[in-house]
């Protein structure tokens, strides 16, 4: 590792910053601490650079937030020479444009790949993290910086038998590289959320039969996706720092363009014709159409409506639209965005599993048990999700002051600073963390947001001679209360999700992004100005 031994403290540690994951955060985050003259390592687990873009590269795997918006705005000659070629990215595109800022910013020879990171415990005596990675290798750093992403550590469910399924398995969360082929075969897809409904699509097309196993029906929008109109894309690159600056005043860091009317006070007439447009320009901007869709039931429920109206116009067969549509709430469940997901039941070769009618009993090694019947199969596919925003960090064993693990401190549920830092885990920094706006907003300015905080933090301490930070329990205790009264003004806390960690069992029941991106880089920002409050310096 080229930049072992720099320390710029030359206190005997091994580097200044570890860094683990190479996805668009700690890629970030390395440049970050590279151009601040300080010695860092990343630490990833796959053989190259990408993240989620890296292990999520299942067929029709695709960015559901539009690709001017999500892409680096830290430096202004790559966001004008970079040329995108769809309104929204696949993950192919995705991958090509980590891997050329890997190489433009010279950032390859200080990642480790292969490498998973299994432990880090906090040295009182020296304010260190000493780093343990699964090869058996041991090092140590000053700050440690989670970079690992908000959905990455993958959830599949314990069904019996699963072992001994000997047709194809993969979870789409680590698609293999050489690809699956389904041609002609029979093939399950197990889940029904943003995955499942952009992989089942492209499956249907190249399978003998697809049967979708689905326990809960989800809401989707249309993405409209289409080849990036070159002069859009020219007039925004010509006013990219406004746009951007634009962007960061909305509510989840995006331009949707959110409704100024109440959906209460418009008649039906209104409803339908901006539902409609919404529905046709494409996208998660379908639920901004009036700017009180998750102030109240009510006013979801007009959305909610029209879209279970449009699943039974889409779909031919009463029976299988009435299957596929949900009666919840929309988008408090993460909204998912598809290419064509309810007209792939119109197809002949498609059949919809409604677990509702008889629960996956278990796998045998030909194909799934599904109410006392085999549904056979050569391929399954697990749709199945993510540990979201604490998997991740909980899957690391990680020891703070006194020996004490983050598991034991996040028992009850996750407790951080600002989203990013955790009492009793000194010179930790989670980017996108819990309680910040991570998955509630486009995650590459939220990311670019906390890396420069923990930039600027950094430089301050190095300023001023401090070598330790941690976040005072105080501090905490008021930030997760204002998460969670935050959350509790929306109704979004009502509806069972990932985003309240109720698809894991055991998971406590928190509700954990915090909403409104602008608020939060306003509160961010002003603990910075006046000098770190909340935080111990020493
Ligand atoms: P997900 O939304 O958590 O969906 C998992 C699915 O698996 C659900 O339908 C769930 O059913 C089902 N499931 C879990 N355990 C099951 C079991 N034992 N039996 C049957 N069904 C089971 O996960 P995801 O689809 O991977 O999406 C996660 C998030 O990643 C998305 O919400 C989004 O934020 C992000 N993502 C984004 C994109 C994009 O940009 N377009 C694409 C993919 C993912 P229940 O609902 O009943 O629990």
């Amino acid at each position: 590792m080229s930049e072992q031994g720099h320390s710029a403290e030359g206190r005997g540690r091994d580097f200044d910053a570890v860094i683990v994951g190479a996805g668009f955060a700690g890629l970030y985050m390395l440049h970050k601490m590279k151009s601040a003259g300080l010695s860092a390592c990343v630490f990833e687990t796959g053989d190259g650079v990408g993240g989620t873009w890296y292990w999520n590269s299942y067929p029709g795997a695709r960015c559901d937030v539009p690709s001017m918006e999500y892409s680096y705005q830290f430096d202004e000659d790559l966001q004008q020479e970079w040329e995108w070629t769809e309104r929204y990215s696949s993950q192919g595109e995705i991958l090509s444009y980590l891997e050329h800022v890997t190489d433009r910013f010279g950032l390859r020879p200080h990642i480790r790949f292969n490498t998973k990171v299994s432990a880090a415990s906090f040295n009182e005596e020296s304010g260190d993290w000493a780093i343990e990675t699964d090869d058996g290798d041991q090092v140590s750093s000053q700050f440690l910086i989670m970079a690992t992403g908000c959905l990455s550590a993958r959830f599949t469910p314990e069904i019996e038998g699963m072992d001994s399924f000997e047709g194809a398995l993969a979870h789409t969360g680590n698609w293999p590289k050489d690809g699956i082929d389904v041609a002609g075969k029979r093939v399950g897809v197990i889940g029904t959320g943003s995955s499942g409904i952009q992989v089942a699509p492209m499956l249907a097309r190249e399978a003998g039969e697809l049967f979708v196993f689905q326990r809960s029906p989800a809401f989707s929008v249309p993405s409209q996706n289409k080849p990036l109109d070159a002069a859009e894309q020219k007039a925004i690159k010509a006013r990219y720092a406004d746009f951007r600056a634009e962007a960061k005043r909305s509510r989840a860091g995006i331009l949707y363009g959110l409704g100024e009317g109440s959906a209460l006070d418009a008649d039906a007439a209104l409803l339908k014709e901006e539902f409609e447009k919404r529905w046709q320009a494409g996208g998660l901007g379908f639920t901004a159409a009036f700017h009180d869709l998750f102030d109240t039931v009510e006013a979801n429920g007009t959305a909610a409506d029209f879209v279970r109206d449009k699943i039974s116009e889409i779909v031919k067969d009463p029976e299988v639209a009435e299957a596929l549509t949900p009666h919840t709430l929309i988008g408090c469940k993460r909204l998912c965005v598809d290419a064509g997901y309810y007209d792939t039941f119109n197809r002949e070769n498609v059949t919809l599993v409604d677990l509702r009618k008889g629960a996956i009993e278990r796998f045998t090694g030909t194909g799934i048990i599904v109410g006392g019947s085999e549904v056979p199969l050569d391929v399954v596919v697990l749709a199945t999700g993510f540990d979201a925003l604490t998997g991740a960090l909980l899957r690391v064993d990680i020891k703070g002051r006194g020996g004490v693990t983050l598991k034991e401190k996040w028992s009850e549920g996750p407790k951080t600073y600002l989203g990013h830092s955790i009492s009793g885990f000194p010179n930790l920094f989670a980017i996108t963390g819990p309680g910040s706006p991570s998955v509630l907003s486009n995650l590459v300015p939220s990311i670019e947001q906390d890396v420069d905080w923990v930039g600027r933090c950094i430089a301050h301490m190095r300023e001023h001679g401090h070598q330790v930070i941690e976040a005072t329990p105080d501090a905490e205790e008021e930030w997760v209360a204002h998460v969670s009264e935050v959350a509790h003004r929306s109704i979004y806390p009502l509806e069972d999700s990932w985003y309240v960690g109720s698809n894991v069992p055991g998971k406590p029941r928190v509700f954990l992004p915090y909403i409104g991106f602008p608020d939060f880089v306003e509160r961010c920002n002003k603990v910075a100005d006046q000098g770190y409050t909340g935080y111990g310096l020493s």
